[in-house]
């Protein structure tokens, strides 16, 4: 029945996991984000991480003046570190300059220096989490060098995440850009107040896309993607409704100068210009059109308690050609299937 759908309308999407960076890259980046979602979580693995709410608060602003639409809103959680200003911290919760807090294991991906290593140390900021009912928002993925980088995601879970899990019952937690068969089935499992958001990319690549002769380094993010088998998982999960799952980019956007001619590539895949029309060919593929709006607008506002977006978003089968790159004179971003014929096209909002 959904082969012959071409026409969509849907509730405007959120996304619930996206970098916006700074400066000139977010100048650049902010557009693509604001035309097609009305609402999102913007990370705080800024330069400097934000961990105090007079920062959160000012790079809240910042966007929202930026983006210049006055239906546009985001949310800045706080960035979980070792020397946590625990008052500073409960203001923000308690005040909503924070939306939740942010959990890296340090050097996991992009500015993770200043993470967690050692759980202990944030567990009075947990209490508040779950006192406010705030979430936790994690990058669900143990750093150790004898863990190889494909099973990050799996020690995590078993060991952190458990801890976490046993200590505070009711905290609402959402592993972000959810990239294992075994993570997906434990969230679904799971009878903890917990949630996933799952970006594109890791239901469209695979390692071979990355690792397969020359490394990719425009499809290496971390968490890396994975084998068939959990890019199944994964399409299975997100396009059945299931509530625990929603749409969350993780689109991560780096000047060129990191990703080419370096030995020290960045993670990390800029998807925002092609995202809500890439997760509409998913579903297609997977015959769940009929789920997308529940992934892309309902899911994770239910999760959150917040209330869905009022504005609808258009969709139509369409051709057209997503453009190789994000630019202008002084930055140049390369676009996730830059260069690429696309099928859906979000025509008006
Ligand atoms: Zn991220």
């Amino acid at each position: 029945m959904n082969e012959k759908i071409n026409k969509l309308s849907i509730i405007k999407p959120d996304d619930w996991h996206i970098h916006l960076r700074e400066n000139e890259v977010l100048n650049l980046v902010l557009p693509h984000t604001v035309k097609n979602f009305a609402r999102c979580i913007a990370m705080p693995n800024l330069n400097k991480p934000i961990i105090d709410y007079s920062a959160a608060k000012k790079y809240s602003d910042l966007i929202i003046k930026k983006a210049n639409s006055k239906n546009f809103r985001v949310f800045v959680p706080y960035y979980l570190n070792h020397n946590i200003d625990l008052k500073n911290f409960e203001i923000g919760i308690k005040q909503n300059y924070f939306f939740g807090a942010k959990l890296y294991p340090s050097n996991s991906t992009t500015n993770s220096k200043f993470g967690v290593n050692n759980l202990e140390k944030i567990y009075p900021a947990l209490e508040i989490l779950q006192e406010n009912n705030s979430p936790l928002l994690i990058h669900a993925e143990k750093v150790d060098e004898k863990i190889s980088i494909f099973d990050r995601e799996k020690y995590f879970i078993d060991n952190e995440l458990q801890e976490i899990l046993k200590r505070f019952q009711n905290l609402k937690i959402v592993i972000e850009h959810i990239s294992s068969e075994y993570g997906a089935q434990f969230v679904n499992d799971s009878s903890h107040p917990i949630a996933s958001t799952v970006t594109l990319h890791h239901m469209l690549l695979t390692k071979k896309d990355v690792f397969n002769g020359d490394t990719n380094p425009h499809h290496y993010c971390m968490p890396v993607v994975k084998n068939e088998k959990d890019l199944i998982a994964l399409r299975k999960f997100a396009c059945s409704g299931n509530k625990k799952f929603f749409l969350g980019t993780d689109s991560a956007p780096h000047d060129l100068k990191y990703k080419e001619g370096t030995n020290n590539i960045k993670a990390g895949i800029y998807t925002s210009p092609i995202a809500i029309e890439m997760y509409t060919s998913i579903f297609e593929e997977e015959n769940s059109l009929n789920n997308l709006e529940t992934f892309s607008s309902i899911n994770g506002a239910n999760f959150y308690d917040l209330p869905l977006n009022s504005h609808k978003i258009n969709i139509e089968k369409v051709n057209w050609i997503n453009p190789d790159f994000t630019e202008d004179s002084k930055i140049k971003i390369k676009n996730f299937m830059g260069g690429q014929k696309i099928k859906w096209k979000v025509v008006s909002n």
